[in-house]
């Protein structure tokens, strides 16, 4: 099998291309480089894009709290084992938890003020840092890790309300996979046994998020009675390119649990305190393991805007280093992801040194495209495709990477 074909595991590709490591001192967390923060910031970037699109404003809720909260919201008791916490050291009485997720915070800002129906959907974003106790065993690599960051979001509106946002998330989603080259599928989990609330309550909710479904146009499937007890949700599930399904994405309708537990109303036309549903929303769920299918799917081709180093340039010997470098400046100003390799090495041999690292463009820099101030290309997976005005080069692929297409 030649190089291209055999995939990696992403651990190995993460060290090739310098984007993370794992160390014992710290089980299940990956410690972030240089050119793997490079992936998580623009990943960051787009998340808050989509979100401003789409009418998302962003919160930050603490990552300690007092264990009160998560006793509230029910996780004390039924997930305390997959939860970091402990007493204070300086205050015996008070227990602190290590947040495992944003949800029951979420509500703190929400009633902060005095909601009203005119005010709704209220869709409150955060790209949370959450910490869980997996079992030791279970952690492998950025797919199942002790912290993670989510692209969270909690929506609080009205039942009416949940038809029009479902089909915007689904569209969301939808257009978010496409951008990365992934098949996706939907999964719509209706009312389990256990289920609290009413049966009109999900009856009415299982309607509204089919109806969305079908607006969306997607094709999905029924995954009878696997709904979380609180409320229906939709999964997003995507297929990589080594056929394996991921769930990624989800809409999860909560009737009861945060509504309830932390009492959060918005005033009604009538001038009556009411409860409002809430949408636990998230596209591509963790950071971390998204960035790991992603690699794999890739080969660690990414594209290019998410790629830490766009171009290479590559001197063919010493004698063009001064002008390389000149080369080399010019692309940083205009927003290019650059490194130059002035190293004293054959061109061979630093084409493929950089052909490991999978950028996607390798400048190569001799007399003759100094002379004529040009560059002669090679792209990734295609080899030489000719020497091009610098000009025009930078011109070219400014436009790529705004772009945002496998
Ligand atoms: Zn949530």
């Amino acid at each position: 099998m030649s190089e291209e074909n055999l995939k990696k595991d992403h651990r190995d590709i993460g060290r090739e291309l310098d984007l993370f490591s794992f160390h014992e001192v710290a089980p299940g967390a990956p410690f972030w480089h240089a050119k793997g923060m490079v992936i998580f910031k623009e990943l960051e970037k787009l998340s808050r894009e989509i979100n401003e699109r789409d009418g998302y404003v962003e919160i930050s809720t603490p990552i300690l709290v007092k264990k009160e909260v998560f006793e509230k919201s029910g996780h004390w008791n039924h997930y305390r084992d997959n939860m970091f916490y402990f007493i204070n050291p300086r205050d015996e009485q008070e227990s602190l938890v290590v947040k495992p997720m944003n949800c029951p915070e979420s509500t703190y800002v929400y009633s902060s003020s005095v909601r009203s129906y005119r005010d709704l959907p209220i869709r409150l974003a955060e790209i949370g840092r959450l910490n869980r106790n997996e079992l030791s065993g279970t952690l492998g690599g950025l797919f199942r890790v002790r912290q993670i960051t989510m692209d969270d979001a909690h929506i609080y509106l009205m039942p009416e309300q949940v038809e029009d946002e479902i089909v915007k998330i689904t569209d969301t989603i939808r257009t978010f996979y496409e951008m990365f080259g992934f098949d996706t599928s939907y999964v719509l989990a209706t009312r389990p046994k256990d289920a609290l609330g009413t049966k009109d309550e999900w009856d009415k909710a299982e309607k509204a998020l089919e109806n969305a479904l079908k607006k969306t146009g997607v094709e999905y499937k029924l995954a009878k009675e696997s709904g979380a007890f609180y409320g229906p949700k939709i999964e997003a599930h995507l297929k990589d390119s080594q056929g394996r399904d991921w769930q990624m994405g989800t809409a999860q309708l909560d009737l009861v649990m945060l509504p309830k537990q932390f009492d959060i109303y918005y005033i009604d036309e009538r001038g009556e305190k009411t409860m409002p549903w809430v949408v636990h929303r998230a596209i591509f769920g963790s950071f971390e393991r998204f960035i790991g299918v992603l690699l794999e799917h890739t080969n660690g081709n990414l594209p290019i805007w998410l790629s830490p180093v766009q171009t290479m340039v590559l001197p063919i010997s010493d004698k063009q280093n001064e002008g390389a470098e000149k080369i080399y400046q010019e692309l940083r100003t205009n927003g290019i992801r650059t490194e130059i390799d002035s190293n004293n090495e054959t061109l061979g041999k630093k084409i493929r040194a950089a052909e490991i690292q999978k950028i996607p463009y390798l400048l190569v820099i001799g007399d003759k495209e100094l002379k004529a101030k040009t560059v002669a290309v090679r792209q990734r997976g295609k080899g030489d495709i000719g020497q091009i005005k610098l000009e025009k080069f930078i011109n070219q692929i400014q436009k790529e990477i705004k772009i945002k297409k496998p």
